[in-house]
């Protein structure tokens, strides 16, 4: 279905009031030059009439080292957008920091999670309103080509996207979390309680009428990532253990495996005793420990892995704390 197929009710027709909420780590380089392109863009937005005039830009400082927290302070103040600041009170990760965001942003029609180095397209942000003004609650911002990613990252990400397709997990291919979700959108998502968060495949869960909009990712024109491999590791990690059992599934059907195999070479000996025609080795009983050893200490690992999920769970931790605010109460 497209957005623009009409076969959808009821049309909306009022100029959204629109919150764009960015994760912010450490991004002091470039902080400033991205409120000066979302100022633009919600200035051409709000003369074309397409957003309404008390839109803002929710900024989480996700416990920050740098200066990240003072530029959001004096932007707010001097860039001439609404500017509402959150400030975690530590470091909690891209999709905490994301979820401080939107816990935050539901007075909003439309939200839109987007990367504080706009790397996603904003002008996609218009073909998604669109969409949201024909019917849809949920719009998925999906890359139209990889170009802009490394060799690995682009190769690691598809087979991440099969694995989890062969796992049985519904996941928007090249979608990251550029993505406009409606009100009633947002607040079915934050029903959701875990604290292993994973949003792009929790999402999906929440049903309702969700279309894509196609967009072309550019580089990061400054700071670093803050996504190095051993981070896109742990998220796919979460991704995997917070979606699917197939793993446990697949360590089960290992074991039986692994037990007919050993039951073949049990009647193997047996028969080799019998005939009288041993043989004396230690490599394929040495083998036989280093390869089992291997297969156990490997399933406990996904094994603690889900209980590891288990207990963090059931703990029912805070997911974050916010240290300051800035600019609560925007105009309207
Ligand atoms: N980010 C965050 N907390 C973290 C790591 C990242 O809020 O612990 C933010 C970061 O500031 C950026 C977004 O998450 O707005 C995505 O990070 P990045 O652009 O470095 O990831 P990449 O695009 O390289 O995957
Ligand atoms: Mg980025």
């Amino acid at each position: 279905m497209t957005c623009d197929d009409g076969s959808l009710s009821p049309m909306r027709q009022n100029a959204p009031r629109l919150a764009i909420v960015m994760p912010c780590y450490n991004e002091q380089e470039i902080l400033g030059s991205t409120i000066s392109h979302v100022k633009d863009f919600y200035a051409s937005c709000i003369d074309d009439g397409v957003i309404s005039k008390d839109s803002y830009i929710l900024l989480v400082d996700d416990g920050s080292k740098d200066k990240t927290w003072n530029i959001i302070c004096s932007q707010s103040k001097s860039s001439g957008l609404n500017i509402v600041g959150l400030k975690l009170s530590r470091n909690k990760g891209h999709q905490t920091a994301l979820l401080a965001g939107l816990d935050a942003a539901t007075d909003c029609d439309v939200i839109v999670s987007m990367d504080a180095d706009l790397q996603d397209d904003i002008q996609a942000i218009r073909g998604m309103i669109a969409c949201w003004k024909n019917g849809f609650d949920v719009v998925y911002g999906v890359r139209n080509d990889r170009t802009s990613d490394t060799f690995f990252k682009r190769e690691t990400a598809q087979f991440f996207y099969r694995l989890m397709r062969f796992m049985g997990v519904n996941l928007i291919s090249n979608h990251a979390d550029f993505r406009m979700m409606d009100k009633r959108a947002l607040e079915a998502l934050l029903e959701y309680p875990e604290r292993n968060l994973f949003l792009r495949g929790l999402v999906p869960l929440i049903g309702f009428q969700s279309t894509t909009v196609e967009y072309a990712r550019l580089e990061r024109m400054a700071g670093e990532t803050k996504y190095p491999i051993s981070r896109m590791l742990a998220l796919a990690v979460e991704g995997i253990t917070s979606f699917s059992v197939t793993p446990l599934r697949f360590i089960s059907l290992t074991g039986f495996l692994i037990s007919i195999f050993s039951f073949l070479m049990i009647s193997y000996a047996l028969f080799g005793k019998i005939s009288g025609h041993t043989v004396p080795g230690w490599a394929s009983v040495t083998i036989a420990i280093f390869f089992m050893g291997g297969v156990q200490m490997l399933s406990l690992g996904v094994v603690g892995e889900y209980i590891g999920k288990i207990y963090l769970e059931t703990k029912r931790r805070p997911r974050y704390h916010i240290e300051k605010i800035t600019n609560l109460d925007i105009p309207s």
